[in-house]
């Protein structure tokens, strides 16, 4: 394993530095001109879609490059693009979606004009995700489905212009078949969004439901009843990206920052053994996920797919993200508590809880952290099926 960085790595690493320095909105302009940010990064070469391979407009990056490209925009919290079109959506029409379905969603995917969600979770259906139930029948024309059943969970689905669909098209043999991948309009009047409002107060999440929604055939992605096979596929790169590890070193800096602010004694929060032991576990933590990532990115440069370790990343990564937003209600002490009133207290107060409620979830989505362990049980430690 080699995970020193070449010369042309350290070269890249400079180039990404210059390039944010020089387009990096300052301040808050970084949201509100984030469009012309993300035109920056797509002149640059690509960059605005860093994963995508060169035949789709990517930048072509090697592996190494991508994990170099992650970390500076992390250390520097550049504004993310939403997950589910960039992120999850393209690869599947990449692999396994018609020209025509590439030509038709890709652009608007890659200029964030068309917003997509993630329509897998249902009530029943969410670790064992082949349990679900949303029906998709064929017309006898055999042009069209029509889609019944309700899915949960689902991310921003009241911004979304479509949502992509896993729906059951058989009944027959294993639940892993008859599984069919759908994309459908959210404007169809047989769709209906209702708000789930979660623990810190804010409306993210959704239930969508749907009562005879006409479908048309030339929306299925790849073969009838094959739709588990692309998207458990993807569950191994977005489990990779919910690790967060460039975020989480940037997010732990900024703890240690806060920390620092709080005056204790004649010193502050930070001059504390018991809190600079926490610091440093996490840092030791951090440093050992980030050197699991970069053993990754060797086996992946050397040829391998990424593998069970994806499921080592997501559940530790998302363990730490959860202990630093500790940290910060730690550090934000009984000011925490006002949280949902106007802030009183160090700056950072309000949004320490808000980010300490809101990351309850990560442990959850993108597959909850007991079935990574069960993964890890029987693919990474050989523990018997
Ligand atoms: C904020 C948020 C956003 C989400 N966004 C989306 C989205 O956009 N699209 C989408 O499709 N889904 C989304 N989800 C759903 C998410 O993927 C599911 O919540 C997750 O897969 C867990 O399923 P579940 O909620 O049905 O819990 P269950 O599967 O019922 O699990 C309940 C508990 O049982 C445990 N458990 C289950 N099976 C096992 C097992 N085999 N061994 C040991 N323990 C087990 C779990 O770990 C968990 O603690 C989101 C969830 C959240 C919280």
């Amino acid at each position: 394993m080699d995970i020193e960085f070449s010369a042309e790595d350290l070269t890249f690493q400079e180039d990404v530095r210059t390039f944010i320095k020089e387009n990096l909105p300052a301040g808050m302009e970084m949201w509100t001109k984030r469009g012309e940010w993300f035109e920056a990064l797509r002149k640059k070469g690509g960059w605005d879609v860093a994963k995508w391979p060169v035949e789709f407009g990517g930048p072509g990056f090697t592996p190494t490059q991508r994990y170099i490209f992650d970390m500076e925009m992390g250390r520097n919290s550049t504004p993310p693009q939403l997950p589910f079109g960039v992120g999850m959506l393209a690869p599947i029409l990449m692999n396994y979606g018609s020209k025509e379905q590439q030509d038709r969603f890709l652009p608007g995917i890659r200029d964030g004009s068309v917003n997509w969600c993630q329509g897998y979770s249902e009530p029943g259906a969410g670790s064992d995700l082949a349990n679900l139930r949303t029906r998709a029948e064929l017309t006898e024309d055999g042009k069209h489905y029509i889609v019944n059943g309700q899915k949960i969970w689902t991310t921003l689905a009241h911004i979304a212009h479509w949502i992509f669909c896993l729906t059951r098209t058989s009944s027959d043999g294993p639940k892993q078949e008859g599984i069919t991948f759908l994309l459908i309009p959210m404007d169809d009047p047989g769709v209906e969004v209702k708000p789930i409002i979660t623990l810190g107060g804010s409306h993210s999440v959704n239930e969508v439901y749907f009562t005879d929604v006409k479908v048309p055939v030339e929306n299925r992605v790849g073969e009838e009843g094959k739709g588990w096979t692309y998207a458990k596929g993807l569950l191994i790169h977005e489990r990779t990206g919910l690790a967060g590890i460039q975020n989480s070193v940037f997010a732990l800096e900024k703890a240690k920052a806060n920390a620092g602010t709080v005056k204790v004694g004649d010193g502050t929060l930070m001059d504390l053994p018991r809190f600079k032991n926490k610091i440093g576990e996490l840092e030791a933590e951090l440093m050992a996920l980030e050197f699991t990532e970069l053993r990754s990115l060797a086996s992946v440069s050397a040829g391998s797919d990424p593998g069970p370790e994806s499921s080592i990343m997501k559940l530790k990564g998302t363990e730490i993200q959860q202990r630093i937003s500790l940290l910060n209600l730690e550090a934000a002490g009984i000011y925490a508590a006002a949280w949902g009133n106007e802030p009183i207290g160090p700056g950072f107060a309000k949004a320490a809880t808000g980010g300490y409620l809101g990351g309850r979830a990560t442990t959850i989505f993108g597959g909850a952290s007991e079935v990574q362990k069960d993964v890890i049980a029987k693919n990474v430690l050989d523990l018997g099926s």
